[in-house]
């Protein structure tokens, strides 16, 4: 008996030791998951998908209780956006997939941005420049702008590696969405008020997507049954015959006829507007795996899009350029939404997209410096230029290269900086967690709404204006030095701004997936998220609604949301600080779809934005079809007794 005791008060000491350890080794990982009351909506451990199109969710989560893993699930919903959701993505347009592969422990990107045709040059878009105000319009839909197409390729590629169903399966529900139709949604309804469906009006190849969209010439309304005969035969072909149909076959030719539209002005054809493309570049297109930009902030790992795209180079730069300050703390200040947390967040966003401006762009082109640039001395003595209760006046990018391991550079005067083209809320992000932990985040375009404005004649699908993301004009230069990382070359890519990411406890779980549209405020939209999980501690819905600032240049003006303090705006806008806020403060700052995954649980939830309508489907474990994949190599079914439908 006295033994007995003996041995239950060890346990009890051994139990209480693992639990007070746990948490004090968890912390950093837990302290946004409130003990899993409030991740999102709602728990499961089947799987979830996010997405902007409540629809396009739920074809996804069809996959996941059929048996399909997050890759599988990131297809379907891919080719499903494309018909729902046509003014953002789609196979004429290119995007960032990051993956995590449960199994191998694994983050793979896979690269489906869109190239410049081999003819393309740096000048190729001065011309436009003798169109006063009119420049990014006439130029982004005008066929010049198309880059070639990479979305098809690049979720072929990413099921044929890791996916467990074909091709032809992960288009099926797209075809049956396209070939039955499906009620209009309130989003698509406003879509196809849009200007880009109303140029050229009598010219066969603007009035394509008009035949679709504006039917009679009228916008469609919402609760409308569209069938979109076309492109549902599009993807049949695509199912029968393969990714070559597109990339070599009829489908090709029909892309290369459609990018010869060219805008007209003053009733003249304007001639530089023809696009470039040929057959020989879409036989040519390739898709790259590349190695993911790895970073930490606060403890947490972020995993995200290397050049072409600035996103996750931009992210972490911002993020560690303001871990010296107490992000969170409300008793110094930095509450969410305080004075110095949004003047640390604009200071560390000039800072960042300075150097963005001048070292980005497609790294199979231009040395990117992605060590220096996140470097922590190069990070201290550009953080060192923040002081949280002023602006500075006049913000420029540095060097990073002296900061490389690989080699020395000498410092050169820079150039000083175009400020960023400002551009609208397009594209598209969504996220997917599957039921073994694998983890999609993809973020998917065709550039600016409804892309060009081209529809490819008898195929349905709209064509990107992606390669109005180049600089419009060279920037390269010796003196003073401007490596011209983002001018037009041919075979180039676009630099981007999409930042699918993935963020990963110390000990390498995944523990939250997401990433937003919106052009360059895509990355402020990322970083604001990740600070409201990581510094302010809300669950990743939460995170998602908060109000968001955003500054996407060195000099120029700063965005806001509605919800933020008018007296923290009012005081920002006066000395010391001076930023230029402007007050119209309706704007809509990116749209994030995200999923987090408690690590003490394994829950899974997701959170979608409101901005937009947004869709987030859970699966549950006992919903999934195990028989799906019985001949497969699926052998990883052991917990379904684990059930997991209540919420907390
Ligand atoms: N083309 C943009 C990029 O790659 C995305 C477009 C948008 O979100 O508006 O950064």
């Amino acid at each position: 008996m006295k033994r007995q005791n003996h041995f239950t008060r060890f346990s009890l000491i051994r139990i209480f030791t693992v639990i007070i350890l746990t948490i004090v080794l968890m912390a950093p990982a837990t302290s946004w998951c409130k003990g899993n009351l409030f991740l999102g909506v709602p728990g499961g451990k089947g799987g979830v998908v996010t997405t902007s199109v409540p629809d396009a969710a739920r074809v996804g989560a069809e996959i996941l209780k059929a048996g399909g893993n997050a890759i599988d699930a990131a297809a379907a919903v891919q080719f499903a956006l494309n018909v729902v959701e046509p003014y953002f993505s789609g196979i004429g347009g290119g995007g960032f997939m990051v993956i995590y592969l449960a199994k191998e422990r694994k983050t793979i990107t896979v690269e489906s941005r869109e190239k410049a045709p081999a003819a393309a040059d740096p000048e190729m878009f001065v011309p436009f420049f003798g169109f006063p105000g009119q420049v990014f319009s006439l130029a982004s839909t005008s066929g010049l702008a198309v880059g070639v197409p990479g979305t098809l390729l690049g979720v072929a590629t990413a099921l044929d590696k890791w996916g467990t169903i074909s091709l032809s399966e992960a288009l099926q529900p797209a075809i049956k969405l396209a070939g039955d139709g499906f009620r209009v949604g309130p989003k698509l309804a406003e879509a196809t008020e849009n200007s880009r469906l109303q140029n050229e009006i009598g010219d066969p190849a603007y009035d394509e997507a008009r035949k679709v969209f504006r039917p009679f010439g009228n916008p469609l309304e919402q609760g409308t049954l569209l069938v979109q005969p076309d492109l549902a035969k599009t993807f049949a072909k695509i199912a029968a015959e393969g990714t070559d149909v597109f990339y070599k076959g009829e489908i090709a030719e029909a892309i290369v006829a459609t990018q010869l539209a060219t805008r007209t002005f003053g009733g003249f054809d304007i001639a530089a507007g023809i696009g470039r493309m040929t057959l020989e570049d879409l036989a040519n297109y390739n898709v790259v795996l590349r190695k993911p930009v790895v970073d930490e902030y606060r403890g947490f790992i972020f995993k995200g899009m290397g050049p072409p795209s600035s996103g996750a180079l931009t992210v972490l730069q911002i993020l560690k350029l303001s871990e010296r300050f107490p992000i969170g703390d409300e008793r110094q200040g930095f509450g969410f939404g305080s004075t110095r947390t949004l003047n640390v967040m604009m200071e560390a966003m000039r800072l960042a997209f300075a150097d963005r401006a001048v070292w980005m762009g497609d790294e199979d082109f231009v040395d990117v410096p992605k060590e220096g640039l996140l470097d922590d001395d190069y990070i201290a003595m550009r953080s060192a230029l923040i002081d949280p209760d002023s602006r500075q006046d006049n913000v420029e990018a540095d060097d990073p290269r002296p900061f490389e391991d690989k080699h020395y550079w000498k410092k050169r005067k820079l150039s000083r900086l175009d400020s960023e083209m400002q551009k609208g809320g397009h594209t598209t992000h969504f996220s997917i967690v599957d039921r073994w932990g694998n983890v999609v985040s993809y973020t998917t375009t065709i550039e600016s709404f409804w892309g060009t404005g081209l529809m490819v004649k008898d195929y349905g699908f709209m064509l990107n204006n992606e390669l109005t993301d180049f600089n419009f004009r060279p920037t390269a230069s010796d003196v003073p030095f401007n490596p011209g990382a983002n001018d037009v070359a041919a075979n180039k890519r676009p630099r981007s701004s999409m930042s699918p990411t993935i963020v990963f406890n110390r000990w390498g779980k995944p523990i939250a997936a997401y990433g937003s549209p919106g052009g360059s405020t895509i990355i402020n939209s990322v970083v604001n998220t990740s600070m409201n999980l990581i510094d302010h501690k809300r669950n990743i819905q939460e995170a998602i609604d908060q109000p968001r600032i955003s500054q996407t240049s060195a000099n120029g003006s700063p965005l806001w949301e509605a919800g933020f303090s008018q007296e923290v705006i009012d005081e920002l806008k006066a000395p010391p600080f001076g930023h230029n806020l402007s007050d119209e403060r309706l704007r809509v700052i990116g749209s994030v779809q995200g999923v987090a995954i408690s690590p003490l649980t394994g829950l899974q939830y997701g959170g979608a934005d409101r901005r937009r309508v947004g869709g987030v489907v859970t699966v549950k474990l006992k919903e999934i079809d195990d028989c799906w994949h019985c001949n497969g190599d699926d052998d990883d079914d052991d917990d379904d007794d684990d059930d997991d439908d209540d919420d907390d």
